[in-house]
C-alpha cells in the first residue's frame, strides 16, 4: 500500500500548515490499520481518502462560524467531523455513533492525531434525548447516515434555535429535499442548498437552519423514525 504523503493532502486541500499535514497523515495510518481488523471504510488508496474522506469532509468548513460547537451524527470513522477539527481546531466537537467499536477507534484516532473531540456511544435518537446535548448546538453534521427526511429528525433535535443542520450530499438533492418537505416543516427549519465543484465531481450540503425549538416528541424511538419518516 502507497503511503499518504503532503503531496497528496495539499494537492486536495491547498492552505494546509505542516501541523495539519502531520495530522492528516498520522490519522490516515490509524485508520488503514484499525481497518485491517474492524470494517471502518472501503476506500483505503491515499489519493482517495485524501480526496473522498479528508477534502470531502473539510467543504464544510466555511460554513462553521468562530469557536462553534458541533455535532458529528453517524460519524463512522470521523468523518465529516475529525478533518473539520483538524482544519478548525476553534470549535468544539462531539462524535456521535451508535457502534461501540467505531467509539474505541475515535478515542484512540483524536490521541493519535492530536486533538480533543467527545466520543459518544448512543444511537442520535437517544444522545439527542440527553438534556446535557439537547438543543446545546450551533452545528450538527452528518454525512452518507440517512436519506434527508430521516436525518432531520435524527440531527436538529439537537441543534439551537438560529443553529443549523448541515448534511452532506451528492451533487443532485432535489428529489431528497422534495422528500423532505414534510419533516423541514414539522421540525421548523428552512433549507438552503451549498454547491462545491471539486476534482471528483460535484457536491452539495444542504444546511437546513432551525427557526422554533423542536417539540419534545421528536426524535421519535430507534426504528420509528426510519419505519416511518416524518
Ligand atoms: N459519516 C461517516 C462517513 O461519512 O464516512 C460514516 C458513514 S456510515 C455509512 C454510517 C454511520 O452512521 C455508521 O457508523 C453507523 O453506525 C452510524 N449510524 C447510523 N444510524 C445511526 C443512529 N441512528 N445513531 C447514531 N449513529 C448511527
Amino acid at each position: 500500500m502507497d503511503e499518504m504523503n503532503e503531496a497528496l493532502l495539499v494537492s486536495e486541500m491547498p492552505g494546509l500548515n505542516e501541523d495539519q499535514i502531520r495530522q492528516f497523515i498520522n490519522y490516515y495510518n490509524m485508520l488503514i490499520d484499525w481497518n485491517s481488523r474492524m470494517n471502518l471504510t472501503r476506500i483505503t488508496e491515499p489519493n482517495e481518502v485524501a480526496r473522498k474522506h479528508f477534502a470531502d469532509s473539510v467543504l464544510g468548513a466555511s460554513l462553521l462560524k468562530q469557536n462553534a460547537r458541533v455535532v458529528d451524527v453517524g460519524t463512522g470513522a470521523g468523518f465529516p467531523g475529525i478533518p473539520l477539527k483538524i482544519v478548525r481546531p476553534d470549535i468544539e466537537l462531539v462524535l456521535v455513533d451508535s457502534l461501540a467499536k467505531r467509539i474505541n477507534f475515535l478515542k484512540e484516532a483524536c490521541s493519535a492525531v492530536g486533538i480533543e473531540a467527545a466520543a459518544v456511544h448512543a444511537r442520535a435518537e437517544d444522545a439527542a434525548r440527553d438534556p446535557k446535548l439537547r438543543e446545546s448546538f450551533d452545528v450538527a453534521l452528518s454525512r452518507a447516515v440517512a436519506p434527508m427526511n430521516v436525518l432531520l429528525e435524527l440531527t436538529v433535535p439537537f441543534i439551537k434555535v438560529g443553529g443549523c443542520s448541515l448534511m452532506y450530499k451528492a451533487a443532485s438533492v432535489d428529489e431528497e429535499l422534495g422528500a423532505a418537505s414534510s419533516a423541514l416543516r414539522i421540525l421548523n427549519c428552512r433549507a438552503e442548498v451549498r454547491s462545491f465543484d471539486v476534482s471528483w465531481g460535484t457536491r452539495s450540503i444542504v444546511s437546513a437552519v432551525k427557526l422554533k425549538k423542536t417539540d419534545g416528541k421528536y426524535p421519535r424511538k430507534a426504528g420509528s423514525v426510519e419505519k416511518n419518516p416524518l
